[in-house]
């Protein structure tokens, strides 16, 4: 925990002034609800806002846009609040705290489901189940629908149906002078690419119009091994899924167990007909042979809140990302030595990969900046108490050791705060044309709490 920074003082007359004004709640230090306003997911991110502002409504958000600049406050925007940087909290800024905006319109006939900002991937699973629809979203149900989406978007479904940010169809959003500007296709084409991948750069997002899809049966699940079986398992998952169909996305994981005992998961999802999921998984399920086998005929929701109690909100955590194009015999030796040296049993290293569908889009289509088959290492420092050095020093350390194996490119959600102002290297070939979207909606850099593009 840090220690309280100085704080500015907001005026009272100015602050009742802004609450006039709004359909939501301004909460100042001094308000009761001030602790856990200014709290986010990750415990380490410990930050003291001048002023959290829990908005309501698009009125809200561009009143409270206009209220942070004449105050000359920083800015900060929170979704569902599970930016492991901790780029949806601010040190002595204010906070646009959208977690209360959790309206989900879901459009049967069409096959569309219109979202507010504050909606968690559970909730979003939840509200399209009645209509057998779903769509493209992360793998742990807490998390924030906006954040992740904004970004990209990973997850069971990506090889079928494309990131998250590739089934919106259109957004609504505020921008830095407080103007409501709506992006699709057809409307402000420049900004709609940009949103998709370039993050919280433009403005406030506000509405999300999703492609829905209607639901298949999914076979999946956890297969566990030994991690002294680390080498084969890795190996086989990879060349195992170089030739999969785009119904199936297989996530790896390098954990500890309940007892406390290392472990490799393999989590594949199958979509479509279960019969075939079961013959193509055949060969992964009796590699090993594993622990045990945990596949079954499943849903998303099951999958996406599996590993829910393992990452509890209130935690210590530090982590970051790479993407390899390939998952080489030497990436593997990284994976594995940096599982054994880990510096707490909730440490991990998952392996995300994106694969099908979302790998075939142009690479020009969105701002997402890698578009080819690749896997994505994120090492997690996770721990409860004491110094924080020891965990952030194996993050960056395992970090160093892949980098000769990676693509300059990565994923904005999966980033740590130094790399805050490394756009140009995180967004590679798509830099130039971001910053013309940034220079036209946003640029005076009023949104720069995230993987920040320089106007
Ligand atoms: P927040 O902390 O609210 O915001 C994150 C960033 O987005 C901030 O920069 C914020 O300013 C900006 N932002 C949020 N809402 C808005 C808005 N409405 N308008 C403008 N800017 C906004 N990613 C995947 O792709 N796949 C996964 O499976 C996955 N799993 C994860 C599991 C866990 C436990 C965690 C912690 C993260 C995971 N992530 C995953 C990463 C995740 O996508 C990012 O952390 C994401 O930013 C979280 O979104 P949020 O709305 O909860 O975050």
């Amino acid at each position: 925990m840090h220690k309280r920074p100085p704080i500015r003082v907001l005026k009272r007359r100015a602050l009742d002034e802004l609450q006039g004004k709004l359909k939501g709640r301004v909460i100042a230090p001094d308000h009761p609800d001030y602790e856990a306003a200014r709290k986010i997911w990750n415990g380490f991110a410990d930050r003291y806002p001048a002023l959290v502002v829990r908005c309501l409504s698009a009125e809200d958000v561009a009143h409270t846009i206009r209220f942070a600049r004449d105050q000359e406050l920083q800015i900060a925007v929170r979704g569902g609040g599970h930016s492991s940087p901790g780029f949806s909290t601010i040190d002595d800024g204010l906070v646009i705290d959208l977690s209360l905006m959790k309206d989900i319109q879901v459009d049967a006939q069409r096959q569309t489901a219109r979202v507010s900002p504050g909606v968690k991937l559970g909730e979003f699973l939840r509200a399209v189940k009645p209509f057998g629809l779903t769509t493209s979203v992360g793998t742990a149900s807490d998390t924030g629908i906006a954040g992740l989406t904004l970004g990209g978007g990973f997850g069971y479904l990506t090889g079928k149906y494309g990131l998250a940010c590739d089934n919106v169809l259109s957004y609504s959003l505020v921008t830095a002078d407080g103007n409501v500007v709506h992006a699709s296709a057809e409307e402000n084409p420049d900004l709609y690419w940009g949103l998709r991948g370039g993050g919280g750069n433009f403005g406030v997002v506000t509405l999300f119009e999703f492609q829905l899809h209607p639901v298949q049966p999914l076979l999946g699940g956890v297969l566990i091994h030994s991690m002294t079986d680390a080498r084969e398992v890795l190996r086989f998952y990879r060349d195992f899924f170089e030739g999969a169909p785009d119904e199936l996305t297989i996530y790896a994981g390098l954990i500890t167990g309940p007892e406390g005992q290392p472990q490799i998961v393999v989590q594949p999802c199958y979509t479509g007909d279960l019969q075939q999921g079961e013959r193509i998984l055949e060969p992964l399920r009796k590699f090993g042979p594993p622990v045990a086998d945990l596949i079954q005929p499943t849903t998303l929701l099951e999958m996406v809140t599996q590993y829910d109690p393992g990452m509890p909100a209130g935690l210590n955590y530090f982590d970051k990302g790479c993407t390899l194009s390939q998952l080489s015999d030497a990436a593997i030796e990284v994976t594995i030595e940096a599982a054994w040296s880990k510096t707490s049993p909730l440490c991990a290293i998952t392996i995300q990969p994106m694969n099908g569908a979302a790998a075939r889009v142009p690479l020009e289509a969105t701002a997402y900046p890698v578009r080819s088959m690749h896997y994505m290492p994120v090492i997690l420092g996770v721990w409860k108490e004491g110094p924080a050095e020891p965990h952030l020093e194996w993050v960056q350390k395992t970090y160093r050791a892949y980098k000769p194996y990676a693509v300059n490119e990565t994923y904005a959600n999966l980033i740590s705060v130094e790399q805050q102002n490394s756009g140009e290297i995180l967004y590679g070939s798509n830099y130039a044309r971001l910053q013309a979207v940034k220079r036209r909606y946003d640029p005076d850099n009023v949104f720069r709490m995230n993987a920040n593009i320089q106007p």
